[in-house]
């Protein structure tokens, strides 16, 4: 079993959103880390990907026959400042696969050299970032959060010039689509400047081609566009608010960086809160803090609007004017709050150990909750620490106001929490900052030693017995108050 066969459904339907190109030539690739489950679930042969041809083919570089390499076209709002012409600059979707289970998953790469779309950059990424995004989003989907995942980190042997010279590599993506809010963005611009001539059809052909892919139930719907905007929004809900429960901070929010299937994407700047802080943001380029962590369900929301608009043409039509359409699509888009609200208090209420899904509907539970989120903040705690501590019986050793902790405590206890349950859903080990930038930090020198053991401790997070395995324990510790403040850089 060799190369395996690349379908190109994407570039066949949204050919206006498709531009064929190719990889850049790598002379030298060096397989940094190979993920061998995923590429089992892909109905990859591992020994045949670790062998030159195999490693030719993950940097894109031997195309199978018949496989329609591209970039992807799509636009987006950055920081709120709207970017008619992103898309893939440094990446290509090779194409798509069908897994084992007969799911058809894009395979893609990051940092695979210049395309039209890359305007200033140099398409090229380094060998730190590009591991950061194999590290954190192999942890994520371990955590269970919807996410793209990584099969592969493959050194080129370039150089790559940013502040100083660093070792380039490539990431080997794997996602459910690479559909954004920016693509229906895009398509809206594209049809704009086709307006009168409604043969171009790019929007609706890119919703059926997203509901088709992600939210078929869409199709039935009296308005396709608006259950797709709903499903949508469901599925962001439920995502930031995973995110939220963890700790996580994506970084860098933009409407380009949100996918249609609603699967985390893109992790240049991200990194997780060692001390619980609302207004935490440690994107170097994020000044205003506008995608600090407390911000994200807002901003969440803030996106799906831009994907309301880009949507609103095929809402309109059938006695349904501009304002109609628009009256419409704000009461879709206003499920977002709804679903938000729904899986914060079932989230919370497992975590807590207060019962699974439904029991964040409870008054008791969501004032359990509420107290908790303001102990957090008042002491700022490390949520992580103090959700397992509290299974084990230890968290008052963790905060400052000992009154206000035994008042909450109390109240906690005497809805009966569920200590499996609460194992089963707070990870002990989560991608720290620190450690995280230790193991970069090496590669990036050129040892790969600590990777190993923190992608294999980030992705074992949970300790259902509630013991720690023999040599993970330092994978379950906050940072020294010596690592000080964070500070992350996109993943240029
Ligand atoms: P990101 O912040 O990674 O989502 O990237 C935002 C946009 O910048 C996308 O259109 C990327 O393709 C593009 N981009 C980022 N880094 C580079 C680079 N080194 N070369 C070319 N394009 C880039
Ligand atoms: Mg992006």
């Amino acid at each position: 079993m060799g190369l395996p066969t690349l379908g190109h459904r994407f570039a066949d339907e949204l050919p206006e959103l498709a531009l064929p190109w190719q990889a850049e030539e790598v002379a030298a690739p060096q397989l940094l880390v190979l993920n061998e489950p995923l590429a089992a679930e892909l109905g990859l042969d591992v020994d045949w990907l670790r062998s030159p041809d195999g490693l030719r083919f993950l940097v894109g570089g031997l195309v199978p026959e018949g496989a329609r390499p591209v970039a992807q076209g799509y636009a987006g709002h950055q920081f709120g400042g709207w970017s008619p012409r992103l898309g893939d600059g440094r990446a290509l979707l090779l194409g798509e696969l069908t897994d084992r289970e007969g799911r058809r998953r894009d395979l893609h790469l990051k940092g695979s050299g210049r395309t039209p779309f890359a305007r200033g950059g140099d398409g090229r990424a380094a060998v730190g970032p590009m591991l950061r995004e194999h590290v954190v989003s192999e942890a994520m989907h371990a955590l269970g959060v919807p996410t793209t995942r990584s099969l592969a980190v493959v050194a080129t042997g370039r150089e790559v010039q940013r502040e100083v010279p660093l070792p380039g590599a490539l990431l080997v993506r794997v996602a459910s689509s690479h559909l954004r809010v920016g693509s229906f963005q895009y398509a809206r611009a594209l049809e704009a400047q086709h307006s009168g001539d409604r043969s171009p059809g790019v929007l609706q052909r890119l919703l059926d081609h997203a509901i088709d892919r992600h939210h078929p139930d869409a199709a039935k719907a009296d308005r396709p566009a608006l259950a797709l905007l709903e499903a949508v929004a469901a599925a962001q809900a439920r995502l930031v608010a995973a995110w939220m429960q963890l700790g996580f901070v994506h970084g860098v929010m933009n409407t380009d960086n949100v996918t249609i299937s609603g699967e985390t994407i893109d992790y240049g700047p991200c990194a997780f809160l060692d001390v619980f802080d609302v207004a935490a943001s440690f994107s170097s380029i994020d000044e205003g803090g506008r995608y600090a962590y407390g911000n994200q369900p807002a901003i969440a929301e803030w996106d799906l609007a831009r994907l309301a608009e880009a949507l609103l043409p095929l809402v309109e039509g059938d006695g349904v004017d501009e304002a109609a359409a628009i009256e419409l699509a704000t009461a879709s888009l206003g499920t977002f709050r709804t679903a938000y609200a729904e899986a914060w208090d079932d989230g919370w209420a497992r975590k807590l150990g207060l019962g699974a899904d439904g029991a964040g509907g409870s008054e008791e539970v969501k004032a359990v909750v509420a107290g908790l989120t303001d102990l957090m903040r008042a002491d700022r705690v490390d949520l992580t620490s103090f959700l397992v501590a509290l299974a084990d019986g230890r968290a008052r050793d963790l905060v400052l106001d000992l009154a206000a902790h035994d008042a909450w405590h109390a109240r906690w206890q005497a809805l009966g929490p569920d200590v499996d349950l609460m194992r089963r859903t707070n990870p002990v080990r989560i991608p720290r900052n620190h450690l995280v930038q230790e193991a970069l930090d090496a590669a990036t020198a050129g040892d790969l030693g600590p990777l190993g053991p923190l992608l294999a401790a980030v992705t074992s997070p949970y300790d259902v017995d509630g013991s720690t395995p023999a040599g993970m324990e330092r994978y379950a510790e906050p940072a020294p108050d010596s690592f000080g403040d964070y500070t992350t850089y996109c993943g240029t």
